[in-house]
C-alpha cells in the first residue's frame, strides 16, 4: 500500500517528530516536545488502536522501590547510583501527578507495603537492619522518611505473612483513567495520534530519518523511539529484554479484606485491590525462560499459579470467580536503570523501563524531550 496524493500533501508530509509507541513515555515525551515548542508538529505512532504494551495493562502501583529489592540492587550496583533511581521515581511520581491530576489518575495515597512470609525471616531481619539507613538516606535526598515496620497487615492471608514493611510515600493509580488522561492531554496540546501503524524500520537520512510503514515511508526531522520491551525490533543493539507479566483480577469480593498495594518476594509478586476485587500479578520469576517473549498471549502454568496463591495463600475459603486475566510486556536489562540517549544524529530512545515505569516515566520523557530539542537547536 502506498500513501496518496492527498495523504502525503496534507497528513503525512511536514512532520517534525514521530514519537514510536503511545505509552507513558511515547505519550509524555510528545507532551514536552510540544510543551518546550509548540510550533513544532509532533505525531505519536502507534500500532495498536490505543496504548498496547505496559502503560494501560500494569497494576497501577505507584511506587518507587520496596527495602529488599534496593538491598539486592545495592549488591550489584554502587549505593549512589540505586539511590539516585529512586529518587527519580519519587520526583516522577510527583510529576505525573502534578501533569494529570490525582482525581483524573484516580490517585489513592494508600501507602505500599511489603510483605514478608515466615520462611523468609532472614531477608526480613536484613531489611529491618537496612531501614534506619535508608530512611536517613531519603530524608537527606527528598526530605521522606518513608518506610516503617508495620503491625496492622494480617489481616488476610490466615497467618502467611508474619512482617510487613510500610511505604507511606507510595499509593495507587487507575492505570485505565491514567491513560486515558494522558491521552486527552495530548490531543489538547495538538499531537496527532495516530493508531494502526506499525513502523516496520528506520532509515536515516542526511536530515532526518525515513520511517517505513505498511502503509508507505515517512520522513521527519526526528524520531524518538518510546517502544520499551518490543525496542530491539527497530533497534537491535539495544541491551533491552522483553518481560511478559500475567495478571489476574477477581470478581467483587463482599466484605474485602485486603485495602491498598503489596509486594511479595521483592516485587516479583504482587497484588492490590481494585474497589471490592482482588488483583494479583506476577510469579515471572518461576517463568523466566517462557515470560522472555513480546508474545502477549496467557502461559497457562502461571495463570495456575495466580490463581491457586489467590484462593489458598491470599485469600482461603473466600469465595471468587476470575473476571480478568491478561499479560502486558515490559522492557528490562542487566541493570535497573534506563535507556535515554541519542542513537543517531536523529534518532533517539527512551526505553527499558522495568517494573516501576509508572514513576519513571514522565522523568525519562522530559530527560528525553531535552536531548531531542539540545540536538535540534543545536
Ligand atoms: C502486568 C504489568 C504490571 C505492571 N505493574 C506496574 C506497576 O504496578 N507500577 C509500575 O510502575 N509499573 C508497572 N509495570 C511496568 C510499567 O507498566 C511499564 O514500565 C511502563 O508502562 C512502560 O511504558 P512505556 O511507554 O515505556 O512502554 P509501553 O507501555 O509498552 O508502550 C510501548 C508502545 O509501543 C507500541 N509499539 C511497539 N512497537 C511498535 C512499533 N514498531 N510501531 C508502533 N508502535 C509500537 C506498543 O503497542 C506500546 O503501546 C507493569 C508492567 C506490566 C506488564
Amino acid at each position: 500500500m502506498n500513501f496518496s496524493y492527498w495523504e502525503r500533501e496534507t497528513l503525512v508530509g511536514n512532520v517534525d517528530i514521530v514519537v514510536v509507541g503511545s505509552g507513558l513515555v511515547g505519550l509524555f515525551t510528545a507532551l514536552f516536545l510540544k510543551q518546550k515548542n509548540p510550533a513544532i508538529r509532533v505525531v505519536v505512532a502507534e500500532r495498536g488502536p490505543f496504548p498496547h504494551g505496559a502503560s494501560s495493562r500494569n497494576a497501577g502501583f505507584a511506587c518507587f522501590g520496596s527495602v529488599s529489592e534496593l538491598l539486592d540492587d545495592f549488591r550489584s550496583r554502587p549505593r549512589k547510583e540505586v539511590l539516585q533511581l529512586v529518587e527519580r521515581r519519587y520526583a516522577g511520581l510527583q510529576k505525573l501527578r502534578a501533569t494529570l491530576g490525582d482525581a483524573k489518575i484516580g490517585f489513592e495515597s494508600c501507602g505500599g507495603t511489603e510483605l514478608f512470609e515466615a520462611t523468609e525471616s532472614d531477608m526480613k531481619e536484613a531489611c529491618m537492619e537496612e531501614l534506619p539507613q535508608l530512611n536517613n538516606d531519603l530524608q537527606d535526598m527528598l526530605g521522606i522518611r518513608p518506610f516503617r515496620e508495620d503491625q496492622a497487615f494480617a489481616k488476610f492471608s490466615g497467618g502467611r505473612f508474619t512482617h510487613a514493611i510500610h511505604n507511606n510515600a507510595e499509593g495507587a493509580v487507575h492505570t485505565g483513567k491514567m491513560v486515558r488522561a494522558l491521552l486527552d492531554q495530548c490531543r489538547d496540546a495538538g499531537i496527532e495520534l495516530w493508531n494502526g501503524i506499525e513502523i516496520e524500520a528506520i532509515e536515516h537520512l542526511p536530515n532526518g530519518a525515513s520511517l517505513k510503514t505498511s502503509m508507505g515511508n515517512i520522513q521527519c526531522q526526528q524520531v524518538a523511539v518510546c517502544t520499551n520491551g518490543f525496542a530491539r525490533s527497530l533497534l537491535p543493539h539495544l541491551n533491552v529484554t522483553p518481560a511478559r507479566n500475567q495478571v489476574i483480577v477477581t470478581s467483587s469480593i463482599p466484605h474485602m479484606p485486603l485495602h491498598g498495594t503489596y509486594h511479595v518476594k521483592e516485587g516479583y509478586i504482587y497484588f492490590r485491590n481494585v474497589g471490592d476485587r482482588l488483583l494479583l500479578g506476577g510469579f515471572r520469576h518461576l517463568y523466566r525462560k517462557e515470560e522472555e517473549t513480546t508474545d502477549m498471549g496467557l502461559l497457562p502454568e502461571v495463570q495456575q499459579t495466580l490463581e491457586d496463591y489467590a484462593r489458598n495463600q491470599l485469600l482461603p475459603g473466600v469465595p471468587f470467580e476470575i473476571d480478568y486475566r491478561w499479560a502486558g510486556i515490559m522492557g528490562v536489562g542487566p541493570t535497573k536503570s534506563y535507556i535515554c540517549e541519542a542513537v543517531h544524529s536523529h534518532v533517539f530512545c527512551g526505553v527499558r523501563m522495568g517494573g516501576m515505569g509508572v514513576a519513571l516515566s514522565p522523568i525519562i520523557a522530559e530527560e528525553l524531550s531535552e536531548l531531542m530539542m539540545q540536538h535540534r537547536n543545536s
